[in-house]
């Protein structure tokens, strides 16, 4: 089988370009630097964010063709997709009708002949003159007339027809074919030369040269040279990000926080009182916070774990471990009804404890906000909860030490960092975000990470099933006989307003539409974000107390509502929402012992595009989010990853959610060893940073 030689270092070079000739400079170039990329294909690029040569040569495929056989032409047989080798005997066109061509030709080896066909290529047959050498990769039809139908063909060479050929994300412009063509031409600046690692550094890692990996990423001969090919490229991209983020933390100053020392009596009556065990993974959590808290380094953690986790109990614990030091708490929520909900939670259990927390929200009245403020400044008042308009609004605390912050891919990066410079407390941020560990990390550069893995033991996964709108009925049917059991329910809105007024308006009158049809005779109620926050706060309260079976809302309780009793969900038009929002609000339900059901009802299924689709049987697949988060990758395309959009990690490409952490620790370690390296690598790290650093600001 003949192919592209996969190691260009000291194979052969590619017409027209001189081996060992040094060309980092010209992978910067547009890529009408190519010979042949004129400004309509650059243009077309730039559509899909290829504007460099670089950007080509580090276009990662999006996976590979699977291997096919190589047939001789008397072995023929079947269906399936097999390679054939030979020379072309001659060639016809027919068109039998409009819009519809047919090349055809025969094609022999020392075999047999047989008949290879193309639709709608006329072009072809000038291409394809007696004596030349072809390869085809396709399949007999079906019809078994003894014609091929080819799907890819190379007419020089081998790329196309190989085993393993790159498969990339094409557009309506650029088809896969003509990208593997345009890849083809940018490899050649590619070289060995290229590699700013340092030598000693790459041989004690066994990677191989830069040049050589891009090789192997575009040309591999195996699934296994590929995946050395991306390890090489993920190790580069980490390290750099490391490095950029390792002397940014070195540069700047580091406030003191004060060190809390061991657990006392405060805490022991919380874990006590908790109507529930911990789970191996809230231990743990809790044990790295204690340790943190007893430096005077200000903690600076990052708290992950699925929604309903138990990550709330965690961040109680660490508020409290300030109270019993005489000190102060704040959890930040990144909605009001978010922080209101945190806030019932943790009222009730201070209550138990002789704690007085407050809630500060922006849209208190001037009054409350002065009561909550003045008791917050006088130490009188020990834990606050609230949202960012916490910081924002410069709250005075007499002596702040601990500050949780949920849902921390919601907090921009300088409210985080006003709260850190101006009172240096320690910092824990909780993320429902399944934003895997290796992404967090090179985000947040040397946040530690907690995991909580599992959730409490008695959890079971939530059922999940998807339905067309014609099937609707039944789906309340369901809901219904959970309500007469005695349980709880919610009903999300169609998300198809543009504002947050429309869309509370369209909820009120489907609650109404509800009230008079499928939810007669039920108590209902209405949450949306137009809500006054004394209305929402009793609402909650209420829901919470059982006083209402329904709760129809619109995406106000993506994150954060907690009530165990409510055990099915039906989400209308589903197929209109993410795949994280979806995720997000599944994890309302199956909060307590109870097995829950997510009913997602959507539009009929021609209406639905295959993105789509993919989402709804994605969520039916799986509860797990690392899972979902990985499809939602695939699905929406590099840097769109759930929650990261802000974060700037657009610039990650070949890192694989869950499969790089020892790389990334590896990175890590190597970063550090050369905070003080001067060299080449520099260059890297000064072009990636500076290009993250202005995602992060923007
Ligand atoms: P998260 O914030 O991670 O989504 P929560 O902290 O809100 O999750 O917890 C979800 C639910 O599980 C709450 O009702 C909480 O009381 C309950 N819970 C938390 N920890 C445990 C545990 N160890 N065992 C049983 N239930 C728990
Ligand atoms: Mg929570």
């Amino acid at each position: 089988m003949t192919r592209l030689p996969v190691a260009f270092a000291g194979g052969e070079a590619p017409a027209g370009i001189t081996p060992g000739a040094p060309r980092p400079a010209l992978l910067d170039r547009p890529v009408t630097a190519l010979d042949g990329v004129g400004p309509a294909v650059s243009k077309r690029l730039g559509g899909l964010g290829l504007r460099t040569v670089r950007d080509l040569v580090e276009y990662r495929p999006r996976r590979y063709e699977e291997p096919a056989a190589e047939r001789r032409i008397a072995d023929l047989f079947g269906e399936e997709e097999v390679v054939i080798a030979g020379t072309v005997r001659g060639v016809t066109v027919r068109r039998p009708r409009r819009r519809l061509s047919i090349v055809q030709a025969r094609i022999g080896d020392e075999t047999g002949e047989i008949t290879a066909v193309w639709f709608n290529q006329v072009w072809l047959a000038d291409r394809l003159k007696p004596g030349t050498r072809v390869r085809v990769r396709g399949a007999l039809s079906g019809r078994g007339r003894g014609e091929f139908t080819v799907r890819s063909y190379d007419l020089d060479g081998a790329s196309e027809t190989s085993d393993y050929a790159p498969v990339y994300s094409a557009s309506e412009e650029l088809t896969v074919k003509k990208l593997r063509e345009l890849v083809g031409l940018a490899l050649p600046f590619a070289g060995d030369d290229w590699d700013v690692l340092p030598a000693a550094l790459r041989r004690d890692r066994r990677l191989p040269l830069r040049g050589d990996a891009v090789w192997a990423l575009h040309r591999p001969a195996s699934p296994d040279e590929a995946e050395a090919g991306r390890k090489r490229l993920a190790y580069d991209e980490l390290l750099v990000l490391q490095l950029g983020l390792q002397r940014r933390g070195r540069d700047r100053a580091v406030a003191e926080a004060p060190a809390l020392g061991a657990p006392g009596e405060l805490v022991r009556r919380y874990q006590e009182a908790l109507p529930f065990a911990l789970t191996a993974g809230q231990e743990s959590a809790i044990a790295e916070i204690d340790a943190d808290l007893a430096r005077t380094r200000p903690m600076d953690r990052l708290l992950q774990g699925d929604v309903g986790s138990g990550k709330t109990v965690v961040a109680l614990y660490a508020l409290l471990r300030a109270v019993e030091n005489g000190r102060q708490g704040a959890l930040m929520a990144p909605t009001e009804t978010l922080a209101e909900q945190h806030f019932l939670t943790v009222e009730a259990l201070c209550a138990e404890l002789a704690v007085r927390p407050v809630l500060l929200t922006s849209s208190l009245s001037a009054a409350e906000h002065g009561a909550a403020r003045a008791a917050l400044a006088a130490g009188e008042a020990q834990i606050a909860v609230g949202t960012h308009a916490l910081i924002q609004e410069q709250v005075d605390f007499a002596d702040l030490a601990v500050a949780v912050v949920d849902e921390q891919h919601r907090f921009g990066v300088e409210q985080r960092r006003a709260l850190a410079e101006g009172r240096a407390p320690h910092l824990l941020h909780m993320t429902a975000t399944p934003i895997p560990r290796t992404l967090a990390l090179t985000v947040y550069g040397d946040l530690a990470v907690s995991e909580i893995a599992k959730p409490p033991a008695d959890r079971k996964p939530i059922v999940t099933a998807w339905v067309t709108q014609d099937r609707s009925p039944e789906a309340y049917t369901r809901l219904r006989r959970h309500l007469d059991d005695g349980r709880q329910a919610y009903v999300v809105c169609p998300l198809i307003e543009e504002s947050e007024t429309s869309l509370a308006r369209a909820a009120e009158q489907e609650a109404e539409r509800l009230q008079r049809s499928e939810l007669r005779g039920y108590r209902v109620g209405l949450l949306h974000g137009r809500l006054r926050p004394a209305e929402r706060r009793d609402l909650m309260g209420r829901f919470k107390a059982g006083e209402l079976d329904v709760l129809v809302a619109t995406t106000v309780i993506e994150v954060g509502v907690d009530v165990p009793n409510a055990t099915i969900m039906i989400v209308q038009e589903a197929d209109r929402f993410g795949l994280a929002q979806l995720h997000q609000l599944r994890g309302r339900v199956g909060r307590g012992g109870e097995q829950s059901y997510c009913l997602l009802v959507s539009r009929a299924k021609e209406e639905l595009t295959d993105a789509a689709r993919a989402r709804l049987e994605a969520l039916v697949a799986t509860t797990d989010g690392f899972e979902l988060a990985e499809v939602d990758l695939e699905l929406r395309g590099e840097g769109q990853l759930l929650g990261t959009r802000q974060s700037g990690l657009s610039d990650l490409r070949f890192t694989r959610l869950r499969t790089d952490r020892a790389l990334l620790e590896q990175a890590r370690g190597d970063a550090e060893a050369l905070l003080d390296y001067d060299g080449p690598l520099n260059e890297a790290v000064d072009r990636v940073f500076a290009a993250t650093e202005d995602a992060r600001l923007a």
